[in-house]
């Protein structure tokens, strides 16, 4: 069903404390926890509690949750002290975006200079 936990999913297991993850924000509905292969000296993912393949199919689903995402995200940039310089949230949506886990999750990075346009 949509937005239930799924027994194959990673991110799932992360939030039910099965798989360890270094934890940085819990709310609610949200969830965010550093990335194992940080891509900048901030890199931290904001997932949401429910189960949704993507980004695009969350905010479909439970638009509330979607935002609950994005506040989250600006938080932890807060937290981070990267908001003063600028930072990224982004949702790879698609596997020709890169999407490798398909637990919607945005990533967020800061922390260095930040190449526009990404690769
Ligand atoms: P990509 O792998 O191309 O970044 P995604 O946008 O789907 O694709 O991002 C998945 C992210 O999850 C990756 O940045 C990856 O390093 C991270 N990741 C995978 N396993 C874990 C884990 N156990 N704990 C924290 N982060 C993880």
């Amino acid at each position: 069903m949509a937005g239930e936990p799924q027994a194959d999913c990673l991110f799932c297991k992360i939030v039910e404390g099965h798989i360890p993850a270094t934890v940085v924000r819990e709310t609610e509905t949200t969830v965010a926890f550093r990335d194992i292969n940080p891509q900048a000296p901030t890199h931290v993912l904001v997932i949401p509690k429910v189960h949704y393949p993507d980004a695009a199919s969350l905010a479909a689903a439970e638009p509330a949750v979607a935002a609950d995402i994005l506040r989250e995200a600006a938080q932890v940039a807060a937290d981070e002290k990267i908001d003063d310089h600028g930072y990224r949230i982004v949702f790879n949506t698609g596997s020709g975006a890169g999407q490798t886990v398909w637990h919607a999750h945005a990533h967020v990075l800061g922390g260095r200079g930040l190449q526009w346009p990404p690769g």
